[in-house]
């Protein structure tokens, strides 16, 4: 019997979701229902998994249990990347000679990146939450210079396009002078990721059951099939897909395999948009990874700008308002250095939220128990990397063997973490010397 020792903590008010009109959560669950396949966790893993499983067999009995509301976890309060090159190309992870490798990672991106134009345009989705416009990698300086540089070298070697911006260039872009030079590639989608999540949960119909507020309490085999306990209910499921991303250890599932890594977010109050020349809606990931993620995003009533930066280690899958404030006061510097024209605008939100890396990078995927997949462990970029992995689990849980499901199998396993305390030593050390050589970016 797996039983969860914890339950998700969301902390500070998402920008993303205090934008949209309030929406009425689907009903949790009470009493007793029965299903196919049961998903447990409603994050990009998690709804991924459901909408293919859909498309897959539209007669399949799927229930999807959210312990939160939706929209509420990392996946409807990240910055909206949702990525198809590996933003750390400059980084040793992909700047070794196997290419092959990462074309790989490029085509599973991109599979993702489908099934969320799919539902775009399943939604008639305005740009206001699905925009493939591309992204810039944006650097301020001479070493981020250098990396802009190299990664055009590596993006020549896997045959992608992209377009170098000197300083004049970025700026007629982003309005301001700050940034020394970019780098921009077109296939990233950018989207507002509370209002895609709640679009992708909304689109479910009978047989696919979504229940919020709904924790899975336990997951226990009886017989031939998995019975799930909720606090007021009970889901009898042939099979499960285990989605909740770092809180699978909560079920004592890759212990010792999971890095609990917080980030944090803060969005600008609305401003008149003349105040920033450029465009006014654009994306912005740092030359270095550790770096700071900036986006301008447009209004009808005015603009704002989301700085996203800071990561802490947080094995107890917890972080206090106190980090968060910290975290704020780092982005308000990075603010100001960035933009000094919006001098006085103040930031209305902060939040963080929670992401699980491995310390190979790869994702905690397959089948855990007879029946059990799973489909864990974003490493980051979750928009692209959790979409892709709960697609590959709703194909292998219905047994098709496809090329995303072999791919998916043939990633390492988790590498074992270092024991404690040398492993929350080493981690927070090591998080701390990677923001301290991105400087400035
Ligand atoms: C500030 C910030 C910025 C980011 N920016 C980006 C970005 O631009 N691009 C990108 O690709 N990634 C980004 N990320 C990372 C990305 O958000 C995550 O990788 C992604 O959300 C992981 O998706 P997931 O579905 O695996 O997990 P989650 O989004 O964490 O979803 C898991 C869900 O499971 C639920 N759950 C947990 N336990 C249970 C249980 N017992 N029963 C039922 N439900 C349960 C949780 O409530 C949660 O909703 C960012 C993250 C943060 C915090």
């Amino acid at each position: 019997m797996f039983v969860a020792s914890k339950f998700p903590q969301q902390l500070g008010q998402s920008g993303w979701v205090a934008m949209l009109p309030r929406r009425t959560p689907r009903p949790s669950l009470n009493g007793t229902v029965s299903a196919d396949i049961a998903v447990i966790g409603g994050g990009f893993a998690g709804l991924s998994a459901a909408r293919r499983l859909s498309q897959l067999d539209p007669n399949l009995r799927v229930v999807v249990l959210e312990a939160g509301e939706i929209a509420e976890g990392a996946t409807g309060r990240n910055s909206g990347f949702v990525i198809d090159l590996p933003h750390e190309v400059s980084s040793e992870d992909y700047g070794g000679s196997d290419n092959d490798a990462r074309k790989h990672d490029i085509q599973v991106h991109r599979m993702a990146i489908a099934l969320a134009r799919d539902l775009a345009e399943e939604k008639g989705w305005g740009k206001d939450i699905f925009d493939p416009c591309g992204k810039y990698n944006v650097a301020l300086g001479a070493r981020g210079d250098k990396h802009v540089v190299s990664y055009a070298q590596q993006l020549d070697k896997v045959r992608e396009p992209y377009k170098l911006l000197d300083a004049k260039e970025i700026a007629s872009v982003t309005g301001t002078n700050s940034f020394t030079s970019a780098i921009f590639t077109p296939g990233t989608v950018i989207i507002q990721p509370a209002a895609y999540v709640r679009g992708l949960a909304d689109s479910f119909h009978h047989p696919v059951t979504l229940y919020e507020k709904t924790p899975a309490l336990s997951f226990d085999r009886e017989g031939a099939s998995w019975k799930i306990r909720t606090p007021n209910g009970v889901v009898n499921a042939g099979k499960i897909i285990l989605a909740n991303n770092g809180q699978a250890q909560s079920f004592g599932l890759f212990r010792g395999q999971l890095l609990h890594v917080y980030t944090y977010a803060s969005m600008t109050a609305e401003f008149d948009p003349r105040r920033l020349g450029g465009q006014r809606s654009w994306a912005a990931t740092p030359a270095f990874p550790m770096g700071t993620t900036v986006r301008r995003v447009q209004g009808e009533k005015g603009d704002r700008i989301l700085v996203r930066s800071r990561y802490t280690y947080n094995p107890g899958m917890q972080v206090s308002e106190g980090a968060i404030a910290r975290a704020g006061r780092v982005h308000d510097r990075k603010f100001d250095a960035r933009f000094p024209m919006l001098k006085g605008v103040p930031m209305q939100y902060r939040w963080a939220g929670a992401m699980a890396l491995t310390w190979n990078g790869v994702p905690a995927f397959g089948e855990i128990e007879p029946g059990v997949f799973a489909a864990i462990a974003c490493n980051g970029v979750g928009a692209t990397k959790a979409t892709a992995s709960g697609i590959a689990a709703a194909e292998a849980a219905v047994g098709l063997d496809s090329w995303l499901v072999q791919v998916f199998r043939s990633f390492a396993a988790p590498k074992q973490l270092p024991p404690q305390p040398f492993l929350t030593i080493g981690a927070t050390a090591n998080l701390s010397m990677k923001e301290w050589s991105a400087g400035l970016e």
